[in-house]
């Protein structure tokens, strides 16, 4: 069985990627420093090492111990919103961190990685569906830190031989359609995690970050891409660098082709949970571009993945239902 060392691994998105990971063969090796993730959200029979991307020591051992055949590298710092305040910790984390780790890889013989990127680094534009063909474009220093690190692998890619591919996520939600895990940031910062609480009476009121910007209802358009969509693609991408050994860099989008606004989730989440909850029309966040709705069709041809749940209503209802059962968790 290959090692496949997961760091990030037990924030929202890894610890449903461990699931997908045992589930198709593959023994995950989480290292995470638990700035945001919860240990309780990987499984106890998952090897876990606590431990920070900046500690080459730690990498190094990891590599030692578990020789591991590929990484999966989704440690980072996430919201767009506050990298807009702090943007070194986003250049610290995100991008020096990411260099230390293709250096460990580097220095330990191992080539293949799946690396989490972000639509962010498309920025704002006029175009319709988001192909990986654009030029890069990254509206906040959160964007531009993931850009850099798939700058770095396409070097990485051409000069040592690496072969990577960097999945550009739109937005991920939605819980584990089993209930095992899902959405519990602390701070919350999140769409649909953040109605949910509303609509469970743990927060007064939802607010909408702008609702005059240039689409149908003034209000952004996403493309909500399933959590479990989103792990099988990591597992489909992984499984396709590992299947070659030649030099290659990719980037591709994760997500369906679909635009939702704000302003429709949150009907969507009144409807689906039954309850009214106030709303509260406020300024837009800076940062935030007005559109970004993926062409998934490269993540078709190169690794046969599509999204099995592209409906919102299915992305909700699962979230809901996670949330419903883990309420003291969510909270
Ligand atoms: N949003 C909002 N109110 C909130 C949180 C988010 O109106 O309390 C909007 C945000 O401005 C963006 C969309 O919802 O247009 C999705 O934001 P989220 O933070 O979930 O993901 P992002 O698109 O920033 O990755």
């Amino acid at each position: 069985m290959q090692n496949i060392l997961i760091t990030g691994g037990a924030g929202y998105i890894g610890s449903h990627i461990c699931l997908k990971l045992q589930e198709n063969g593959y023994r995950p090796v989480v290292f995470d420093n638990l700035s945001n993730g919860h240990r309780d959200a990987v499984s106890p029979d998952v090897p876990f090492i606590h431990a920070d991307i900046r500690d080459s020591a730690a990498l190094n051992k990891a590599f030692d111990d578990f020789k591991p055949a590929a990484v999966i590298h989704m440690a980072a710092l996430i919201e767009a919103g506050a990298s807009m305040v702090e943007p070194a910790r986003f250049y610290e984390v995100n991008t020096a961190g990411a260099l230390n780790l293709l250096e460990a890889m580097r220095h330990n013989g191992c080539k293949h990685i799946v690396f989490s990127s972000t639509a962010a680094v498309y920025g704002n534009r006029d175009e319709g569906l988001l192909s990986e063909t654009l030029e890069v474009r990254a509206e906040n220093p959160y964007g531009r830190s993931k850009a850099m690190v798939e700058t770095m692998l396409r070097d990485y890619a051409d000069i040592y031989g690496f072969h990577a591919i960097a999945l550009r996520y739109f937005n991920a939600a939605g819980a584990d359609p089993e209930g095992r895990t899902g959405e519990r940031h602390d701070p919350e910062t999140h769409l649909i995690p953040l109605i949910l609480q509303t609509a469970s009476g743990q927060r007064d009121h939802i607010k909408i970050f702008g609702t005059d910007y240039d689409t149908p209802d003034g209000t952004c358009i996403r493309d909500y891409i399933h959590v479990d969509d989103l792990a099988s693609a990591h597992v489909k991408a992984l499984a396709h660098v590992i299947a070659s050994e030649n030099a290659a860099f990719d980037a591709v989008n994760i997500g369906t082709g679909e635009g939702c606004s704000v302003k429709e989730i949150i009907e969507l989440c009144k409807e689906i949970t039954g309850q009214d909850f106030g709303v509260i029309e406020d300024a837009r966040r800076p940062g935030d571009p007005a559109k970004l709705v993926a062409n998934p069709a490269k993540a078709q041809d190169m690794f046969g993945w599509w999204a099995d749940y592209p409906s919102p209503r299915q992305i909700i209802a699962h979230a809901w239902a996670y949330h419903q059962k883990n309420m003291a968790k969510t909270r």
